[in-house]
């Protein structure tokens, strides 16, 4: 009778005992949920405050030839879904990649046994990773015509239409150049803060190229970037920053503010401006090219505390596969694009721009 007394007794305890932790458990979830949720969301107005782009260059590329392979097939693959399944998957952390991981994945899709839904469906961060990876390499890929080589074509060119990359490296096609991962180390000019953006050392003189189409939103000089360039894409989401241009000849004599551009236009020229409140200064040992990329959900992000940006090393090696060739006109000086290219969002904003522009709106801020 005891014993059975003392066993009702201990399974009790027992239930308890698992009560307590499961509610504890959940509570957990929900604690990190809430946590999660305020640490990558505006907790107003929800729109995404914080990205740690971490995609290596060999997911980008495979995910990329995937997205190009499946043309062909009865199923089409997104590189930016793929990459951002995966992401969810590494909680962003993409040295916890394996290619094996993607080709499974993209197996699933391309044999119809799940569609990204199916596969995202329990992932609580897929969303977040979707739109994040979106706003990073949202204008990298899709339709475009451009001229290639052709020796039996009227003055050796013709239009091709293309499906692919049509975002460029920043660096004009054979000027050597070199980097390394410089995202986050610290800089002391001014003040002690950390460098939000990629290096590319070259030569003075190498022609610069914008990367992906857009408008031009900055032009000038200040006393960090020296001469610099700021393009933002047609969607608003990215802010490229081009910095250190060449004394006396910095940009493309054509661009002014609100000059629309195209992915593989000569933008500027490579220089060591900057670090002086004098205008035209020389005073950046190395000549190189600072290149940055500004995420911006809302446009109160352009210029705040808390600016996203994004680490471009492996983003620049993916790039590195798609140069635009220039050539030079030896009365201006000037150089320009060799093959000549239409993005049809561009061609859409020329279209159906009703912008104005207004010189004293762009103020951006000053990183070197
Ligand atoms: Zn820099």
């Amino acid at each position: 009778m005891l014993s059975r007394l003392k066993t009702k007794h201990i399974v009790l305890c027992e239930l308890i005992i698992i009560f307590l932790f499961a509610s504890f458990l959940i509570k957990k979830g929900f604690d990190q949920d809430t946590y999660m949720h305020t640490a990558l969301y505006d907790t107003e107005k929800d729109y995404i405050k914080w990205v740690s782009f971490d995609v290596s260059s060999q997911a980008m590329d495979r995910a990329y030839r995937y997205d190009v392979e499946s043309r062909s097939w009865d199923v089409q693959i997104n590189w930016i879904e793929v990459l951002a399944c995966l992401g969810t998957r590494y909680g962003g952390d993409f040295s916890k990649y394996k290619e094996r991981h993607m080709t499974e994945l993209v197996e699933k899709l391309k044999n119809k046994e799940e569609t990204i839904e199916t596969l995202t469906k329990d992932m609580k961060y897929y969303d977040y990773y979707y739109e994040a990876y979106s706003a990073v390499l949202g204008g990298m890929v899709g339709d475009y015509r451009i001229e290639v080589a052709d020796d039996t074509a009227p003055g050796g060119k013709r239009w091709e239409e293309k499906y692919g990359l049509k975002a460029f490296l920043p660096l004009a096609k054979y000027y050597p150049y070199s980097h390394f991962d410089d995202f986050g180390v610290s800089r002391s000019y001014g003040f002690r803060r950390k460098h939000l953006g990629h290096d590319m050392m070259g030569q003075v003189g190498t022609p610069v190229i914008a990367v992906e189409s857009g408008y031009v939103e900055a032009l000038g000089w200040n006393q960090y970037g020296g001469w610099r360039l700021g393009i933002r894409s047609f969607d608003k989401k990215r802010y490229y920053y081009y910095a250190h241009l060449r004394k006396n000849f910095p940009f493309n004599k054509s661009l002014e503010v609100g000059s629309i551009v195209q992915g593989g236009d000569v933008i500027g020229y490579l220089g060591r401006t900057g670090y002086s409140s004098s205008e035209n200064a020389n005073n950046i040992n190395t000549p190189h090219l600072h290149f940055g990329l500004q995420l911006i959900f809302d446009e109160s992000q352009k210029e705040c505390n808390s600016e996203i940006w994004i680490d471009c090393y492996d983003i620049v090696q993916f790039l590195s596969r798609n140069r635009s060739e220039t050539v030079k006109d030896p009365e201006t000086k000037e150089y320009s694009r060799i093959y000549q290219f239409v993005d049809p969002v561009a061609e859409h904003y020329i279209n159906h721009s009703t912008y104005q522009y207004n010189d004293d709106e762009f103020e951006i801020h000053i990183y070197d």
